[in-house]
Parts: structure tokens; C-alpha cells; sequence
């Protein structure tokens, strides 16, 4: 799938929609989900154009791995729900049709600050 420059994240990526912004740094913003699904619901993304993890993992560069995955990391300690400040919190990725996946614009959610619950329902 080639990506879609008006994309919602593409939109904020660009500052023509706000977002409720957790971090920012030159590979990565976090922000949190407009429709959150635990107490804790934020999102990071990449700056790179990619469309879910397949592409990413193709197509970007090491430092914009290191970027992505050192951003999770940022953002979970901002956010008080790490192993280090908190009890922990699930990291997923959909991708594609049966991932479940909406916005295409590679997505991180970090759900926390309560139990998850299960892995999939
Ligand atoms: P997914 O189904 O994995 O593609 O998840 C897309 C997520 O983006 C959903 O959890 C939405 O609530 C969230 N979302 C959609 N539009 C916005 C927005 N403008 N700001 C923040 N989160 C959004």
C-alpha cells in the first residue's frame, strides 16, 4: 500500500490538526488517543512516512528504528506506567485489514494505568 499523505497522523505530523502532545524529539511525536481505551492511551509515531510496521521495517533506516522504538521507552517513563516508575503497560502495533489497523501511519499504542486485561479478544 503506498502511503497516504492525508492521513489524520500526516495531518497532525504537518500541524494542520492539533494533538494533545506527550514528547516530540526529530524521529518520534506521541500524543495521546482522542478516543482512549484505558485510563492510560497515548500513541507514538514516526516522522517518516510509513504506513504500519511491515513498511517500516523494510524501509526505514537503523537510527529511525533506534528513534522508534527509544521513543516507546521516553514516552512510557513520561507517562509514569515503565517497569521503571510504574507497574508496566502493552505496547501494539495493527497492521493492515485483519490487524485491525485504521489510520495508515505506522502507530504505537501504549495502554497503561490500569490492568490491560487480555492480549485479544
Ligand atoms: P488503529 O486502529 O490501530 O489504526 O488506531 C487508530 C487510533 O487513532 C485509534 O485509537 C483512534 O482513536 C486514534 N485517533 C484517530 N484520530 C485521532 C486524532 N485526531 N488524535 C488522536 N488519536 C486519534
Amino acid at each position: 500500500m503506498s502511503y497516504n499523505e492525508n492521513n489524520i497522523f500526516a495531518k497532525i505530523l504537518k500541524g494542520e490538526i492539533p494533538c494533545k502532545k506527550i514528547y516530540e524529539d526529530q524521529f518520534i511525536l506521541s500524543f495521546h488517543d482522542i478516543n482512549p481505551q484505558k485510563k492510560i492511551h497515548a500513541l507514538v509515531i514516526p516522522k517518516g512516512k510509513y504506513t504500519d510496521l511491515d513498511d517500516f521495517c523494510k524501509n526505514a533506516s537503523i537510527n529511525e528504528m533506534v528513534g522508534m522504538f527509544k521513543g516507546i521507552e521516553i514516552v512510557a517513563k513520561k507517562l509514569g506506567v515503565s517497569i521503571e516508575s510504574g507497574s508496566g503497560y502493552r505496547a501494539l502495533t495493527n497492521i493492515g485489514n485483519d490487524g485491525g489497523q485504521e489510520v495508515p501511519h505506522l502507530h504505537f499504542h501504549i495502554f497503561g494505568g490500569e490492568k490491560v486485561g487480555k492480549m485479544v479478544s
